[in-house]
């Protein structure tokens, strides 16, 4: 039994009741969160924070957008799951406005990013055997350092993350790593029996690390030379991030294969997506992969009005136009607390003068000023608003960061 301490605030007995029973794979920002709107998340006293985060993209439409909320209470009310065991009227109209929007034939629907990119894997191997024809187990999938793709037993086998990576062996074959952004790397990598290169097009995780000019656009032709799937992991760059519905769009690139997560939930519902055309999707056959919950009728619900958004292209355009003031803001802190910046539209990696502490001193001292994020790894901050902030908000949350780089000097 629990016994409440009396001395203890509402929100420090639930930090307290946590600690205790949730496993400690996470080390979250002291605030307890009780309620959220647009680019506000309210805490249990009722201090308003602005939300620079955004679940990491995956509430890039603001929190309850209503649009979203209307969708997801609507299918409330009708179906949510009938696995696909049997049909339901949500699938189709998902898949088919998805296929349209990202250019490809088929949509394979699953939940979580990471089985998404396991999904992609299987996908991958199967078509290198069957229609590549790569001899049976031998198929190798290229991969970056630096790469986040998810925390499944397969997904952190290559992983150059130790913290990710490290006591979780045995670990799976078939993976052989280059230096993120190096092209020469890649093409001395080709083999007869590599069957795909996954990457993310900006690594988000990493610190939101942009590979140098050229080296998709590389990627696409030297995938397409040697006959490999190029599996572009969108899961955080894309729905709208960058500006663009994919950040391989600013490249003028396509990948075979685009894998979609976060988003695609509206921040409600875990919905992921592998994106491809028939002659790659298609060599799944009943019964060779699924999930019980892929493809639900709410998620589907859910994803279709996240299409529906992306369709009238506001938010690339608003991510865009948000992302030159992010810019601008952060480039000037140059030189005052920061040491490089990276961004592209409205999602930017800054890289804090160590002298001033840890990134996570940062996070610490913006939250202080009621202004949340998470430090990614060392001293990198990552900015990531939801697309749905107004530009005075977005400058109140850099004039609070600006200030806590000052307290912290
Ligand atoms: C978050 C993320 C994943 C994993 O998604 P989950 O939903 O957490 O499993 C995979 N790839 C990238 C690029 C991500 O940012």
């Amino acid at each position: 039994m629990i016994i409440m301490d009396q001395t203890l605030t509402p929100a420090s007995h639930l930090l307290q009741l946590e600690d205790e029973h949730v496993a400690h794979n996470y080390h979250p920002l002291d605030v307890v969160i009780s309620d959220a709107s647009g680019a506000v998340l309210t805490d249990l006293d009722g201090r308003q924070y602005l939300d620079f985060l955004a679940a990491y993209s995956a509430a890039n439409f603001g929190h309850r957008h209503p649009a979203l909320v209307a969708a997801a209470k609507q299918q409330l009310d009708r179906v949510t799951l009938t696995s696909r065991a049997f049909h339901h009227d949500q699938l189709a109209p998902f898949a088919a406005g998805l296929t349209a929007l990202i250019g490809k034939d088929m949509v394979l629907p699953m939940n979580t990013g990471a089985e998404a990119v396991e999904s992609a894997i299987k996908v991958a191997r199967k078509w290198g055997y069957e229609v590549k024809g790569v001899p049976d187990g031998r198929a190798v999938i290229i991969v970056a350092t630096g790469n986040f793709h998810g925390r499944t037993t397969t997904i952190i086998g290559f992983s150059d993350d130790p913290l990710a990576h490290d006591h979780f062996g045995p670990y799976t074959p078939g993976f052989v790593q280059v230096p993120y952004g190096d092209l020469e790397a890649i093409r001395n990598a080709i083999t007869d029996d590599v069957v795909a290169v996954l990457l993310e097009p900006i690594q988000g995780e990493s610190g939101v690390r942009i590979p140098p000019a050229g080296y998709l656009a590389g990627v696409r032709e030297l995938t397409s030379q040697h006959r490999i799937l190029f599996i572009a992991d969108e899961i955080q760059s894309g729905l709208g991030r960058t500006g663009r519905t994919l950040a391989l769009e600013h490249e003028n690139v396509t990948a075979d294969v685009y894998l979609l997560g976060k988003a695609l939930g509206g921040g409600i519902v875990p919905v992921s997506a592998v994106v491809a055309d028939h002659d790659v999707l298609g060599v799944l056959q009943p019964g060779q992969h699924g999930s019980t919950f892929g493809g639900n009728a709410l998620g589907c619900a859910v994803g279709l009005a996240v299409v529906r958004l992306l369709e009238t292209g506001y938010y690339q355009q608003r991510a865009a136009v948000l992302g030159l003031q992010l810019r601008e803001r952060l480039d000037n802190m140059v030189g005052r607390g920061v040491v490089a910046v990276r961004s592209r539209g409205l999602w930017a990696g800054i890289d804090i003068d160590p002298g001033l502490g840890t990134g996570r001193d940062v996070s610490e001292a913006l939250a202080r000023r009621q202004v949340l994020t998470k430090d990614t790894h060392g001293s990198t901050i990552r900015l990531a608003p939801p697309l749905v902030i107004s530009e005075a908000q977005l400058d109140h949350g850099l004039d609070q960061l600006e200030l806590a780089l000052r307290d912290l000097s």
